[in-house]
């Protein structure tokens, strides 16, 4: 308790906090004038000695007090990678990238030599890298090809306060070889103070924290609970922007997504033309997880003399990025969260209400730079008595079946014993050891069978390597990767705008002909870009997003290379689409649903009625029985990606 007061009563500075840069001669002295700006900067010293005398430290600070972007460097400079690098996970790809291009401009470095960034499906690092920031997913895998990690002298586990599940099961792995690796440095960084709990875990290891530097921040709180909070958000930013002196600060946004930020940015726009001029100063700068690198880094941008950024954000903005320069923050009390319910191995991603942890950390960002005031677009009294007290740890609410053919594969058998800081649902192990089973990557003692080992080369969900490895039987194994790698993407392969709905159906329809299952559409798209020699021209006409095609050949050509790896040969087998089809079903007959009399459908396992989603191809002609991609919840709950 009086850990948490000190936090929020905080000593207010009042020095000047920004760098004088004034004499800088270059962008890269001025970088590194703004360097010894951070709340870390004075701790250098402390903190250097610190790991040179402990094997393993919980390292606390506010978020932008420089833990990510300083402590490698730090360790860096003072000699730490003479024999192997420096590894720093996040629980965002977004930020491993951001930050790895930000140090590697602190560094004077060109980004993938000295500093450099290790993603899913993308590593930006070479034999010159030594400090790799990456993501927590990624460190995972690095297990299976390098057990004991043998290639880094110090490993920052950072962001660990999210509680992904990837960084929850590294805590696990990490504590075993620091056992037997006495020369492996460990880092556990968190932005809040929950520190505690990490320390106990590994073996009381100390805590050393960087004392913040806060301004009060003044929480204001709506009278009634706001209807609906795109456009409650609209108007308060109009009315700070309106009622406040220019440029005196920026804001910035909570929402949940990019489709809420694409329209919330929208309406802003067309609300600020109607205001005419005296708006012409807002800068509006969305950012979120699938936005591309050149357009994120606007939000970083200084905000110009007398004008006035508004930033967009989903809770990437919470802790992993900061943004200097805002003032205000307007808060939806909402955000994304992925939720599973082992007893039906439903898996859906809901709008739900934020924590209290997470609502203090979103008006932490107000004051980083002055005082800064917060506008939470609920009630006070939904604060105190609706919003939980943390986040629930990811462990405990996700299906289980990749983790656990992960830790099968590297060789940890006994996964009740495991341990875990918070256990997953006993169930919800269960549930992803059926279904591994019902795949064939265990046999019935439980153990990886042949299928199981090969499975588990691939960084995806076992539904879609088992549809990967299943395709060698089949011979189509080159349609299929490729529709892997277009599901992959996710769902924005097709361009919708709005001006041009009815062109962008049309051409949409195009490919869904012959009512062949989202699937195989894919595969087409696919298939019609590369005989169009990729080209973005092709793209543009047919109302596909190139960059998602893009991001779909570099996909493939890693699945390509995994495929060579457990040798599965490369074959093609386009004109027998019954064979591409038998191969998907082979790793999602777990997702089959049957046709109800009343047009709707009834899954096979755990019985609930489902319909097509009004995207797919299949709407017009419902077929028998479909094998479904995911379910998604909206005002039904609807079947993605279908396929007959
Ligand atoms: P922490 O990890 O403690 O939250 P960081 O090391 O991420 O802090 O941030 C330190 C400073 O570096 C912040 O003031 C932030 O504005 C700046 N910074 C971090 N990433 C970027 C980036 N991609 N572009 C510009 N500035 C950045
Ligand atoms: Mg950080």
């Amino acid at each position: 308790k009086a850990a948490v007061k000190d936090s929020l009563d905080g000593e207010w500075e009042t020095s000047p906090r920004s760098p004088d840069t004034s004499m800088a001669r270059s962008p890269f002295d001025k970088l590194q004038e703004e360097r010894k700006y951070l709340p870390i900067y004075p701790y250098r010293d402390e903190f250097l000695q610190a790991v040179i005398n402990h094997q393993i430290l919980v390292v606390v600070g506010d978020t932008g007090s420089g833990k990510t972007t300083q402590i490698p460097q730090y360790l860096h400079e003072a000699g730490f990678t003479k024999h192997g690098k420096i590894g720093c996970t996040q629980p965002r790809r977004v930020a491993a990238m951001s930050v790895a291009a930000r140090v590697s401009q602190e560094m004077g470095v060109k980004l993938g030599h000295e500093v450099g960034y290790s993603i899913r499906f993308e590593d930006r690092t070479s034999e010159k890298t030594v400090l790799k920031y990456m993501t927590d997913g990624k460190l995972l895998r690095e297990f299976l090809t390098e057990p004991n990690l043998a290639s880094y002298t110090v490993l920052m586990l950072d962001e660990a306060h999210e509680r992904t599940i990837s960084t929850d099961i590294l805590f696990g792995l990490i504590k075993d070889i620091a056992r037997f690796r006495p020369d492996l440095k460990l880092l556990i960084s968190s932005a809040t103070l929950d520190a505690a709990k990490f320390s106990d875990y590994f073996d009381c290891a100390p805590i050393f924290k960087i004392p913040g530097r806060r301004y009060p921040v003044e929480i204001r709180y709506t009278k009634e609970p706001a209807a609906d909070y795109l456009e409650a958000a609209i108007t308060t930013a109009l009315h700070i922007h309106a009622t406040q002196p220019p440029g005196d600060g920026d804001i910035l946004i909570f929402l949940t997504g990019q489709e809420e930020i694409e329209t919330t940015g929208e309406m802003l726009k067309y609300k600020l033309s109607s205001l005419g001029r005296k708006f012409d100063d807002l800068i509006l700068c969305p950012l979120y997880a699938n936005l591309p690198m050149e357009l994120q880094s606007k939000s970083f941008e200084p905000t110009p003399q007398g004008a006035r950024k508004v930033v967009l954000a989903t809770n990437i903005a919470e802790t992993s990025l900061t943004i200097d320069g805002i003032k205000y923050v307007i808060d939806s009390g909402f955000c994304k969260t992925k939720s599973y319910n082992p007893r039906t191995g439903l898996e859906s991603l809901l709008v739900t209400p934020i924590s209290k942890a997470s609502a203090n950390q979103r008006a932490g960002r107000s004051g980083r730079t002055g005082p800064g005031q917060c506008f939470r677009l609920y009630t006070a009294f939904n604060y105190f008595n609706d919003l939980e007290d943390d986040n629930v740890p990811e462990i405990q609410r996700t299906n289980l079946a990749y983790v656990v053919l992960t830790l099968k594969s590297l060789g940890i058998h006994d996964l009740l014993n495991f341990d875990f800081l918070d256990p997953p649902p006993a169930e919800a192990l269960v549930k992803a050891l059926e279904l591994l089973y019902a795949l064939g990557a265990l046999n019935k003692h439980g153990q990886l069978t042949k299928v199981g080992r090969r499975m588990a080369e691939f960084p995806l969900d076992p539904m879609l390597s088992k549809m990967i490895i299943a395709s060698e039987t089949y011979r189509c194994s080159d349609e299929v990767i490729s529709i892997a790698a277009m599901l992959s993407v996710g769902n924005s392969i097709f361009y919708h705008p709005k001006n041009k709905k009815l062109l962008a159906d049309s051409a949409r329809l195009n490919f869904h002909m012959g009512n062949v299952g989202d699937h195989i559409t894919l595969l087409k798209v696919y298939r019609s870009w590369k005989e169009n020699n990729f080209s973005r021209q092709w793209c543009y006409e047919n109302f596909i997003q190139a960059r998602s095609m893009k991001r779909a050949r570099d996909i493939r050509d890693q699945l390509a290379s995994l495929l060579d790896r457990v040798e599965v040969e490369l074959t093609s087998n386009f004109s027998d689409l019954e064979a591409i089809k038998m191969a998907v079903t082979s790793g999602f007959f777990p997702n089959s649903a049957r046709l109800q009399k009343n047009g709707s459908y009834r899954t096979v396992k755990s019985p609930r009625t489902v319909y097509i989603h009004p995207s797919s191809g299949l709407v017009q002609v419902p077929p028998k029985w479909v094998i479904y991609h995911e379910l998604v919840l909206t005002s039904k709950e609807y079947m993605r990606q279908v396929k007959l």
